[in-house]
C-alpha cells in the first residue's frame, strides 16, 4: 500500500497542491444502506477511505468540502487530460454499445435518454445515432461548451443540487460518472423521478470488488479518493437503486470486474419513486481540518 504516497495519481496537477485539499466531513451514515458501521480501507492523496460493514461501499471519510473537490472539474482538466482519452475508436464505441444495448428496451416507453456526466458527449452522440432524442448535463461548464458545439442539448448542472433532471425520459444513463459525486442516494433519486414508467436507469461504474482494487488496494488505479468519492460494491448499487424505488433487473461486470454496471426499472404500477430521505445528517461536519 502507498501510504499517503500521491505523487503516482495521475490527475494530481489539476488538484489544489498536496495536503491542503484536506478531510473536513466525515461520514456517519452509508448512503446507499443507512448503516452507520465502517472499517478503514486505506489512504492515498492524505485522504481515507472506508468501507460500509453492511453493503461494500467504499468511500473517502472524512472527505474535503465541496469547493474543494470541485476544482477539479476545470477547462485545462478536460482540455488536456479528458478529451485526449475520449478519441473514438472501435473499442470505445462497442463500450458505448454495450451501455446503449442494455437502455435499448426503454426505446418502447419513449425513445428520449438523458445522461448524467455527459464527459465530451460521446455516449450521447452514439445514442442520438441510433434513434435516441438526447440530452444530458456535466458539472464542467468546458463539456457542456463541447458537447454543444456537437450539436447536443446539454446544460451544465451539479446533480449534488438539482432538483430535476428537466423533464421525463424512457432512459437515464451514467457512465463512469456516479463515483465523483458527493451524494449518489441523490442522484439516483433524481434519474428515478425523470423515468417514465417503465424507463430504464442504467448505471456503469468503478467496482471495489475487481481484480485491481484486491490485489493493489489504494495503490490501485481505480482509488484516488480526491476524485473518486465512492467505489461500489454490488450490494450498494442495488440498494442505491432500490432505496429510489427502482426495480433492479441485473448486474454485470467487466472481465476484470473493475468495472461494474446495473440496470434498474420504473415500476408501472407506481406513480412515484419512493422518496429517499434527505441525506443532510449522512455527513458530520469536522470541527477542523484533518490532515
Ligand atoms: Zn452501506
Amino acid at each position: 500500500m502507498s501510504g499517503s504516497d500521491i505523487g503516482d495519481w495521475k490527475f494530481l496537477p489539476a488538484f489544489p497542491p498536496p495536503g491542503s485539499m484536506t478531510g473536513q466531513e466525515r461520514i456517519a451514515r452509508c448512503p446507499a444502506c443507512r448503516s452507520g458501521e465502517f472499517t478503514h480501507a486505506g489512504r492515498r492523496q492524505f485522504l481515507d477511505m472506508v468501507t460500509c460493514a453492511r453493503c461494500g461501499l467504499l468511500m473517502t471519510s472524512p472527505r474535503p468540502i465541496e469547493d474543494q473537490t470541485l476544482i477539479r472539474y476545470s477547462e485545462r482538466y478536460f482540455t488536456e487530460e479528458y478529451l485526449p482519452a475520449q478519441e473514438v475508436t472501435p473499442a470505445l464505441t462497442a463500450h458505448i454499445d454495450s451501455i446503449l444495448d442494455r437502455a435499448e428496451p426503454a426505446k418502447n416507453v419513449s425513445p428520449t435518454l438523458f445522461e448524467l456526466g455527459i464527459g465530451g458527449g460521446n455516449l450521447l452522440t452514439r445514442a442520438r445515432e441510433r434513434g435516441w432524442t438526447v440530452a444530458g448535463t456535466d458539472v464542467n461548464p468546458a463539456s457542456v461548451t463541447h458537447a454543444t458545439s456537437r450539436g447536443l442539448h446539454v446544460w451544465c448542472e451539479n446533480s449534488d443540487h438539482a432538483e430535476s433532471l428537466g423533464g421525463s425520459y424512457g432512459a437515464v444513463i451514467s457512465e463512469m460518472s456516479i463515483e465523483h459525486v458527493r451524494h449518489p442516494e441523490r442522484f439516483c433519486r433524481l434519474a428515478a423521478e425523470a423515468l417514465l414508467p417503465g424507463g430504464r436507469l442504467v448505471i456503469y461504474t468503478v467496482s471495489a470488488e475487481g481484480d485491481s482494487f484486491e490485489h493493489s488496494g489504494m495503490a490501485s488505479p481505480l482509488a484516488g479518493p480526491a476524485e473518486h468519492l465512492f467505489m461500489f460494491s454490488t450490494g450498494s448499487l442495488v440498494s442505491l437503486c432500490q432505496r429510489a424505488g427502482l426495480r433492479v433487473e441485473s448486474v454485470w461486470r467487466n472481465h476484470t470486474a473493475d468495472e461494474i454496471g446495473i440496470i434498474a426499472t420504473k415500476r408501472r404500477d407506481t406513480g412515484n419513486a419512493a422518496v429517499v430521505a434527505s441525506s443532510t445528517d449522512d455527513w458530520t461536519t469536522q470541527p477542523q481540518a484533518i490532515s
